[in-house]
């Protein structure tokens, strides 16, 4: 006796559903999209309650005609594919002819639709897969589709929805996906009869981030420096360094304007914010990477939400380059920050700092650092500082350094108020730049020792060191096999030489192991230069005369990445003078 037999068309919908519609959030996705690809201006989306009761769905698109008004309710039928040669380069969001069947199958289902040039619209209802009614509908030309009960005929699913409130946020979520990638769209949000946010529609990005997420945010955000690598590009606003969330919940990502989550992008943003960023912090991006659809597969995920790349570093090479130029442009603007104003009262000292080819470190910061001085103090480095800032050096800027507030915040006074400088973070800064730098060029510099000393590791240990006796060179550890698992440690970076050797080799591999697989042999060096300079940089309590304190500015000021010490932590902040009138009550 067979025991195969075909679903009905009901239950291969709602088997489908099961992939496509997760939560009410999905609906919405899907819905939204279906509305874009319809060239809708303006989009009007309506929730109750997270939108479990009911999600509704206006646009003022194209609309549809009575056949096809029932055809799409039918599974695999769709406007926007006809041929295997069309899946290639897929330039509509949705191309599977599946989210409206799904839909339908799984809530109380009401379409109402009518182009753009018909006397009269129709209006289908369909009540768990089974359509209801079909009649003619006087609404305007558009779309407009209603959700009831979702999940209503299954129970199970039903059971898996979240609370309100996070169904409500996972929409809005959503929402502001689309809207982020569709200024010319002009979007409105109701939530239980509440207005959440209207958004009319706008040529540009920055215009719609602003009515989205406030000026606040707009304002700490960087526009992408253009770039092109062949037919890839990288566009949209990035936060500041420094600006970060706790969750990936700001960091958006689209490719060719479809939002998407992508282990390859999201890996790129963290290297290119490397040290730009607290660790577990994640970057607010409104990232935008265009390709030749052929170069990317949006069919692998039900809810597309995935894509697969056909050169994978190629992306995340153009994404770290990206993102890397755009935090160093704004070098300049940040740098204008640290200005004197142009009416310095008398009596305060205003330092004209001597031009930036004078070494890293001044004598007396020298003193406390003896050993890293010796590294850094270096012709070729000196020399090679001077490139970035000519235009400093033929027009030195003037500081107004107040004083040293607990011997740790470098205070100072520019135009708009008063600038803090952490002394500590700053001078760390400084010198993770500068050895990297020495490190990139020729390596970490290597002193000899004495007494070389022979090291016994476990067996794992000791393949992971031969592995790695290249990256170790560069890092100044001159490191040789002995024996079967031991090694010969003849020289150390004079940084270093204190240490003892047993111990920091052992600590090498054990701070490195874990990033060794995906990490470049450079980063894992960087790595131990930031531990390296936190020890070494001067700390809070270190008295730091005027000279020294104005030198340590300049120096931080030359950096790539002045905004913040290795590790993420922002080197400066800015308290206006507006918040200080507030704080007196001066201003409301
Ligand atoms: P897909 O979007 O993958 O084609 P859907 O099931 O989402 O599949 O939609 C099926 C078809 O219904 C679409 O291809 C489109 O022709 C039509 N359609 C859906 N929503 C709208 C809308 N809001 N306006 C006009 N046509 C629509
Ligand atoms: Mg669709």
């Amino acid at each position: 006796m067979s025991r195969v037999r075909l679903l009905s068309d009901t239950l291969a919908s709602q088997v489908a559903a099961g992939e496509v519609i997760e939560r009410p959030a999905s609906v919405v996705k899907e819905l939204v999209e279906n509305s874009i690809d319809a060239e809708a201006r303006s989009i009007e989306i309506m929730i109750r309650r997270g939108g479990i009761s009911l999600m509704r769905v206006t646009d003022d698109g194209i609309g549809m005609d009575r056949d096809d008004a029932l055809l799409c309710l039918e599974r695999h039928a769709t406007s926007k594919i006809r041929s295997a040669s069309d899946l290639a380069s897929v330039a509509t969001l949705g191309f599977r002819g599946e989210a409206l069947p799904s839909i339908a199958s799984v809530s109380r289902f009401r379409l109402a639709t009518r182009e753009r040039q018909a006397v009269a619209g129709s209006e289908v209802i369909v009540s768990g897969g089974k359509i209801e009614t079909v009649r003619d509908g006087g609404e305007a030309p558009g779309t407009q589709i209603e959700v009831r009960s979702l999940f209503y005929n299954l129970p199970a699913r039903r059971k898996f929805l979240r609370s309100e409130n996070t169904e409500t946020h996972n929409i809005e979520h959503q929402l502001y996906l689309q809207a982020i990638a569709h200024p010319e769209i002009a979007f409105s949000f109701v939530r239980d009869e509440r207005l959440v946010f209207q958004l009319p529609a706008t040529k540009n990005l920055r215009e719609r981030i602003r009515d989205l997420l406030g000026s606040e945010l707009l304002a700490r955000l960087l526009e992408v420096e253009p770039a092109a690598r062949g037919k890839l590009r990288v566009s949209g606003f990035i936060g500041q360094a420094g600006v970060s969330r706790a969750s990936r919940a700001q960091q958006f990502v689209f490719v060719n304007g479809r939002a998407i989550e992508s282990p390859v992008i999201g890996a790129a943003l963290k290297e290119g914010y490397h040290t730009a960023l607290m660790k577990g912090q994640f970057p607010v991006t409104f990232l935008f990477v265009g390709l030749d659809p052929a170069e990317v597969d949006v069919n692998v995920h039900p809810a597309k939400r995935e894509v697969r790349f056909r050169d994978p570093a190629g992306v995340r090479e153009a994404v770290v380059a990206a993102i890397r130029r755009t935090l160093e442009s704004d070098r300049e603007s940040w740098q204008e920050q640290f200005r004197a104003p142009a009416s310095s009262p008398p009596g305060l000292p205003v330092f004209r700092p001597a031009p930036l080819a004078s070494p890293l470190v001044t004598p007396s910061l020298d003193e406390r650092q003896s050993s890293l001085s010796v590294e850094v103090e270096n012709p070729a480095i000196s020399t090679r500082r001077t490139a970035p800032n000519e235009q400093a050096q033929s027009e030195p800027q003037q500081f107004q350094i107040l004083g040293v507030l607990n011997k740790l915040y470098v205070m100072m006074e520019n135009a708009e108020g008063l600038v803090l400088v952490d002394q500590h973070a700053a001078h760390e800064r400084i010198l993770f730049e500068e050895l990297r730098r020495r490190m990139e060029e020729k390596g970490a510099p290597s002193q000899r020792l004495l007494l070389p000393q022979v090291i016994e590791l476990a067996p794992r240990d000791a393949e992971w060191i031969e592995r790695n006796l290249a990256t170790m060179q560069k890092m100044g550890l001159g490191v040789e096999k002995f024996g079967r698992h031991t090694f010969k440690l003849e020289s150390l970076p004079p940084f270093l030489s204190g240490a003892d050797p047993a111990h920091l080799l052992q600590d090498v591999i054990d701070s490195l192991k874990s990033a060794s697989n995906s990490t470049s042999p450079l980063r894992l060096g960087e790595d131990m230069i930031a531990k390296t300079v936190c020890r070494h940089a001067v700390k809070a309590n270190d008295y730091l005369r005027e000279p020294e304190v104005e030198k340590l500015i300049r120096d931080l000021l030359a950096c790539e990445l002045p905004y913040c010490c290795p590790h993420g932590r922002p080197t400066m902040i800015q308290i206006s003078l507006g918040e200080l009138e507030k704080k007196f009550g001066r201003k409301v």
